[in-house]
């Protein structure tokens, strides 16, 4: 029988063996997630790609060749420059060196082109072409970035922002196994419009590489963020089911004037009135005597009198910017004055971007937004 102690590097061999895994392994991200193409264009940018086809058929494409991947009855029909087209399960262009980059086109309303390194792999499913993306770590860290954070920000901040979607990436690595594919490339996962050239973001994945965020328990945090968070950020628990002790509400000074601190709506009062009644507001209009309603300090529930809505519903409903909002009465108006942009939850993009100007390193900003967590090696984070 193992002793205790053996028993624990046994545990802890299996952690690091589990994350080396990840880390030498092929990423698999689905791209176009959000889109059906029933076809679409791969094209060799730089370098050479072999492509090997489900019946063993192989072709090396060179810079500038292309490829026409179409569905065709339960399996995709394939056309390459000068040779004619073949019918296939799927196919693998494969990249034959790190250098190596290729773009797609799918045919959709607006024709889009995206570029990328790595291998591409293209199965049918429900009537479209399924596309695989295996770019290295780094490189789909970089596209994140530029995706979820934007290009020409401070360094400090878009360390910041590589630090989140690297905990993220290896948070819900699993996210999609049943897909055979770890992350898709929309908000459901993290967005990746493909590779980029900004050498800053480039050099923020480099210069952080490996570093995750930890909760106490060493497990990966929940790496939420938002773009503002209009003073104050939200506390997990009162924006969704589960708090977490990391994401607590924070006072935040840094984002008051952003593009995102403020915003409003005006309405009528007889739409306010009668879109609170069909929420089960039970007055009769001319017996509302209290419709404003004032959020100096973040609150979950709007309240008249004894009826109360919640924040969250409403904002939904009213397809709003943020919860965080006061509500006044202003002759047949109503008007709502909001503050932030987005859920208020974890890290405030605008904030974390006005800390980084003014001198903060990547370490004091995720500190300030996120409670009592560590930045580590990902080798350190254990599997719940
Ligand atoms: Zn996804
Ligand atoms: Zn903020």
């Amino acid at each position: 029988m193992n002793s205790p102690s053996a028993e624990f590097r046994i545990i802890a061999l299996c952690i690091l063996v589990l994350h080396t895994s990840v880390l030498q392994s092929q990423l698999r991200i689905r791209i176009f997630a959000d889109k059906s193409p029933g076809s679409v264009l791969f094209s060799v940018t730089v370098g050479e790609y072999s492509l090997t086809d489900s019946n063993g058929r192989i072709k090396t494409m060179r810079s500038g060749e292309s490829a026409i991947i179409s569905r065709f009855n339960s399996g995709l029909a394939v056309k390459t420059n000068n040779d004619p087209a073949f019918i296939c399960d799927s196919v693998h262009f494969s990249a034959t060196d790190s250098k190596a980059s290729f773009s797609v086109r799918i045919n959709s309303d607006v024709p889009q082109r995206q570029y990328y390194t790595g291998d591409l792999i293209c199965y049918p499913d429900l009537g479209t072409v399924v596309m695989i993306n295996l770019p290295d770590i780094d490189s789909y860290l970089a596209g994140v970035v530029r995706a979820e954070g934007g290009s020409g920000k401070h360094i400090e901040y878009l360390k910041t922002q590589a630090i989140i979607a690297r905990t993220y990436m290896y948070k819900y690595l699993h996210k999609h196994t049943s897909d055979r594919y770890n992350l898709c490339d929309n908000t459901h996962c993290q967005a990746f419009n493909g590779v980029i050239n900004d050498s800053l973001i480039v050099k923020a994945v480099r210069d952080t590489r490996d570093l995750v965020i930890l909760g106490r328990d060493s497990v990966l945090i929940i790496s939420a963020f938002h773009s503002n968070c209009g003073g104050e950020t939200a506390s997990s628990g009162d924006v969704w089911l589960t708090g977490q002790p990391y994401l607590k509400s924070v006072k935040d000074p840094y984002c008051n004037n952003s593009r995102n601190a403020r915003w409003k709506k005006v309405l009528s009062l007889n739409d306010w009135i009668s879109y609170l009644n069909k929420s089960g507001l039970k007055e009769k209009p001319d017996e509302v005597l209290k419709i404003n309603f004032a959020q100096s300090t973040r609150k979950t529930d709007y309240m008249t009198g004894n009826f109360s809505l919640p924040l969250q519903k409403i904002r939904d409903d009213l397809d709003l910017r943020s919860t965080f909002f006061s509500v006044r009465v202003e002759g047949d108006s109503v008007i709502l004055d909001g503050k932030g942009y987005g859920h208020g939850v974890g890290l405030c993009q605008e904030g974390a971007m006005a800390m980084a100007e003014k001198g903060f390193d990547y370490r004091q900003i995720i500190y300030f937004y996120f409670e009592g967590v560590i930045i580590s090696d990902i080798n350190n984070a254990v599997q719940k």
